[in-house]
């Protein structure tokens, strides 16, 4: 078993929060574990509780979509979340549950080891990003250690507001960009 898969097993039979009691299952992440560009969203909804595989609802198909206009595919990329099991009814993940779960998160950035990691949301941001608000950091590269993180509006946020999708694309779009000046390719 790779470190990565062992990480996942923990997390499958993680119970350090009253989440696990609720969701159906974890949802660890997926996708490539060589990846140097990795996606980081909030916590699963329904269908990724479902499933076990992180985005695979509307706002994977997004995702997906967007993924696509870059040339990219979920073999090229991993993705996970902050959280890995659903919250009740897709509420916030409250400060202790992010507390709690972090560390997985932290683990299997260090065995994946990325050179850019792009976060989806606000609360993915704030992890690597304490003090920053969506609005002014969103689009932008931030050096944080030896990671750079490019934060973006969540999926989902584009779904409800048409503005933010407009916003999200435009800001999707600089990816393949971020990846040259990185020397990536
Ligand atoms: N939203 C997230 O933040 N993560 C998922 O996996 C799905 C929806």
């Amino acid at each position: 078993m790779t470190e990565l898969e062992l990480i996942s097993q923990e997390i499958s039979t993680c119970t350090k929060c009253a989440l696990c009691k609720s969701a159906t299952q974890a949802v660890p992440g997926s996708g490539n574990p060589n990846a140097k560009i990795v996606f980081i969203g909030e916590a699963p909804g329904f269908y990724e509780d479902q499933e076990g595989i992180p985005f695979v609802g509307r706002s994977g198909k997004l995702l997906d979509f967007m993924l696509g206009q870059i040339k990219l595919s979920r073999n090229d990329v991993w993705i996970g979340n902050i959280i890995k099991h659903r919250p009740p009814e897709n509420r916030d993940p409250s400060p202790d549950e992010i507390q709690i779960c972090k560390p997985f998160l932290t683990r299997q950035l260090e065995v994946i080891n990325p050179k850019i990691i792009i976060t989806l949301g606000r609360f993915s941001m704030n992890y690597f990003l304490p003090n920053a608000t969506i609005s002014i950091a969103h689009g932008k590269t931030h050096q944080v250690g030896k990671f750079v993180i490019y934060p973006l509006y969540h999926p989902a946020a584009g779904l409800r507001n048409p503005s933010m999708k407009v916003q999200l694309i435009e800001d999707f779009l600089k990816i393949p960009d971020i990846i040259e000046k990185t020397n990536l390719i």
